[in-house]
């Protein structure tokens, strides 16, 4: 389609000119009218996907965000759509008005987006299964510095990206209630092929079995009231990035489009097959995270409820499914109460005691295994069962996100596990798409590496970006790298003006951190190692410090105190900067509000330094790091998650690291005193203590002063600083110090930031799908 037609199919579905339609109705427009164009190789591409060997990837979050311009990029349809826009004067950026599809939380939902990305471009039969959730994660706000919570319709305009469809819904029976299960079809577009995949997202609502004039009054309320109940279920996305909370309507949902999906894949199955002999030759599962693991009990039930006696349906099952394992820390592994599953799901329950039993035999006829050692990998353990356990059990494959991930499963975590099946356990370090990550958001630098090349073939071989290492030596492009660095954070800046009534100078260091607000992730050394700095240009202890502008975004659990009280300090500490004439030309501080997708497009290319500073060994992988590398950021953080790959890949001298690493904390922990260093480190002290001594107020809630005891004292279910920030903050300062200082030489600087993007070749997660494809699911291109 060239520009003219376009601008022709636009105007009749528009029935008016773009310049004189909504940003809202133009969405739909562009969105109606791409949905009609790529319909023929839609289809095409599902049936080539039942012709052979399939893989589906289930998850309970695809933080896909906005679909609008991404599409157009990868159809290479967007300079089209501007040109054609042009004449009226209208820009693409106007679908910035566009809500985000907000179906996950933060990096696991987003990992699954760029996984369907990668599968679709590379031509493999992968298809994404999950819930459309009626509000996806929160909108966030600031009032007076405390984060607040809206609902996020985010199809309040409509979806055009979405086809529901009707044929393909199936029922869903918990104990007492039965649902129906209805899907929307989303296509994931592939970048410079044809091919299409199809992420399935599944609607709860009530089923209508009756005839409503048959019924009296009496009948039509209880009808009504349980047609409430059944779309409650795909009603809210979860707010949580671990796991707590939730309980009965998480354990619905789970099931819920878990059911639904392999009633899905089962029936396609047997359009072709008459037994259950080969399901294992034609599908396989990956679980991204224990969140659909409740899957492999009711493949077993659904398997035996049609003839399949039990041993053969667990054997089915441990070929079907691969499981990936995203955290190490124990209090985000996932478990149910017996009591519950049993009075919800009472047949599935049957067949988890059974998969626990045959476990147990397997166990007890391996002479070197105590009883002790047997009875802590249960699956059914303490009154509740453990997901991960089922997981690793009943399935082909286990694997982690990153190489120290892997390495602390193998050895520690899952250390058993791994004893008993070592041939199951893979390392698959995460990746993200380029596509978005790159092309889309960046495409002033994208563009330059396309120039460079003479080609873009980076687009779908990101590993060509390191053919561009030879200019890190040639002036004439850094300063051409230096400018467009410059021209992101002068968009960034017009665009956080716009956002947050806040003017930020795109001539002052970017120093972003941005990722969900955790404890572990440790926004609040972040926050010390600013404060130190403040009181160190007050007091003349620094000098020369070169302006910088600290940036933060992220979003907290709504019942996670502290992480609410991380939120309020920095806000807190962002006034008293701005408030003191003494130093608010050289530290700014912003936390920009709704952090998420389209956000983190905008903040990624604009970065000059990326924080990734979490305690080492709690961050499994991370993505944000690699997005923030690939647009070239330095890294500033910890030997943590998928951090020790990028140092390796661009080199220890273009990034910054600092702080204890996990063989060191071993050590430290157990004799570490928080309190000691307080004591004996005047900074320290001096930056922990505005946290009670007045600099800064919570507003009377107590907030702060709750953090500081979580840092000194401890609570009952963690001891004094479990996240070791006073041990780190110290190294944390220089390193920070160092690469602020370092910028000052601009061509040295934008040299390393050169070379963190040369050598981003390794996350594009087309590399990772690639492994999966090989490793794990053994499938092949369609086309
Ligand atoms: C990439 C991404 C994340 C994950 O960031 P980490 O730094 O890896 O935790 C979270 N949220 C959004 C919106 C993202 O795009």
């Amino acid at each position: 389609m060239d520009h003219k037609e376009f601008e022709q199919a636009l105007c009749k579905k528009l029935g008016t000119t773009p310049d004189k339609a909504t940003p809202q109705a133009l969405h739909s427009a562009i969105g109606d009218t791409v949905m009609e164009t790529i319909a023929p190789d839609w289809r095409a591409s599902r049936q080539a996907h039942l012709s052979g060997r399939r893989a589906c990837y289930f998850s309970m979050e695809f933080l896909v965000g906005r679909a609008v311009q991404n599409n157009l990029l990868c159809l290479d349809l967007y300079d089209t759509v501007e040109e054609a826009l042009r004449p009226y004067g209208v820009s693409l950026s106007a679908m910035d008005e566009i809500p985000d599809a907000a179906l996950g939380n933060g990096g696991l939902g987003r990992l699954a987006a760029c996984f369907l990305d990668s599968a679709s471009t590379l031509n493999l039969p992968l298809d994404g299964y999950g819930i459309r959730y009626r509000y996806g994660l929160f909108e966030q706000h600031f009032e007076d510095g405390f984060q607040k919570e809206t609902a996020d319709d985010w199809t309040r305009w409509g979806d055009p990206w979405s086809v529901r469809c009707e044929a393909d819904a199936v029922e869903i029976r918990y104990a007492g209630q039965t649902v129906r299960a209805v899907p929307y079809d989303m296509p994931i577009i592939g970048c410079k092929t044809r091919h299409i995949s199809t992420l399935r997202l599944w609607q709860a609502e009530p089923v209508h079995t009756f005839d409503f004039q048959l019924f009296n009054q009496q009948h039509y309320l209880e009808a009504s009231a349980e047609s409430i109940a059944a779309e409650d279920i795909s009603r809210v996305l979860y707010p949580n990035d671990d796991t707590r909370e939730g309980k009965l309507l998480r354990l619905k949902q789970e099931y819920f489009f878990s059911a639904a999906s392999l009633a899905d894949i089962l029936r396609k199955y047997r359009a072709s097959h008459d037994k259950y002999d080969d399901l294992a030759q034609a599908v396989s599962i990956q679980l991204n995270d224990t969140h659909p693991v409740i899957s492999i009990p009711e493949l077993i039930r659904l398997l035996m409820q049609d003839g399949v006696a039990f041993d053969k349906a667990l054997s089915i099952a441990k070929q079907v499914f691969h499981y990936t394992n995203h955290t190490i820390m124990a209090e985000a592994l996932e478990k149910w109460d017996c009591g519950l599953v049993e009075e919800l799901l009472p047949e599935v329950y049957g067949v988890i005691l059974q998969i626990h039993e045959a476990l147990m035999a397997e166990l007890y006829a391996k002479p070197d295994w105590t009883a002790e050692q047997i009875t802590a990998m249960g699956i059914v353990r303490d009154g509740c069962v453990h997901m991960a356990h089922m997981a690793i059990y009943a399935s082909a494959h286990t694997n982690g996100v990153a190489k120290i991930h892997t390495e602390i499963l193998k050895h520690t975590a899952l250390k058993d596990w791994y004893r008993l099946y070592p041939e199951r356990f893979q390392n698959k370090t995460n990746g993200i798409t380029q596509r978005r990550w790159f092309a889309l958001c960046n495409r002033e630098l994208s563009g330059l590496a396309t120039e460079l090349l003479g080609s873009d073939r980076w687009i779908t071989q990101l590993d060509a970006l390191e053919e561009l290492v030879p200019y890190a030596r040639d002036l004439q492009v850094l300063q051409r790298f230096t400018a467009i660095k410059q021209e992101k954070k002068r968009q960034l800046a017009a665009y956080v003006l716009a956002q947050e009534g806040v003017r930020i100078d795109p001539d002052t260091v970017f120093d972003i951190q941005i990722k969900r607000l955790h404890e572990y992730k440790r926004q609040l050394l972040n926050a010390f190692s600013i404060l130190w700095i403040y009181f160190g240009i007050k007091d003349g202890s620094i000098q020369n410090f070169a302006p910088t502008t600290f940036l933060f975004g992220a979003k907290s659990a709504p019942g996670y105190r502290r992480a609410k009280g991380i939120i309020k300090y920095i806000n807190e500490i962002a006034r008293l900067v701005d408030g003191d004439p003494q130093v608010r030309d050289l530290i700014r501080v912003v936390f920009v509000h709704n952090y998420n997708v389209s956000y983190a497009e905008k903040l990624v290319a604009a970065a000059d330094i990326s924080e990734q500073i979490s305690t080492a060994g709690t961050e499994a992988s991370g993505t944000g790091n690699m997005k923030l590398m690939l647009n070239g950021a330095v890294t500033l953080g910890t030997l943590d998650g998928a951090n020790i790959e990028i140092v390796e890949e661009a080199g220890g001298e273009n990034n910054y690291i600092f702080g204890a690493r996990v063989e060191e904390l071993e050590k430290i922990m157990p004799d570490y005193s928080s309190r000691r260093l307080f004591a004996d480190n005047e900074k320290i002290r001096r930056v922990v203590s505005t946290l009670i001594d007045g600099t800064v107020s919570d507003g009377g809630t107590g907030d702060f002063r709750e953090l500081y005891y979580s840092l000194l004292d401890g609570a009952s279910w963690h001891r004094p600083d479990h996240y070791y920030l006073l041990g780190d903050l110290e190294s944390y300062v220089e390193a920070k110090l160092r690469a602020i200082s370092d910028y000052r030489d601009r061509a040295e600087f934008a040299k390393k930031q050169w070379l963190n993007m040369c050598h981003a070749g390794k996350f594009s997660s087309d590399r990772t799908i690639r492994d999966y494809a090989a490793d794990i699911w053994n499938i092949t291109p369609v086309q």
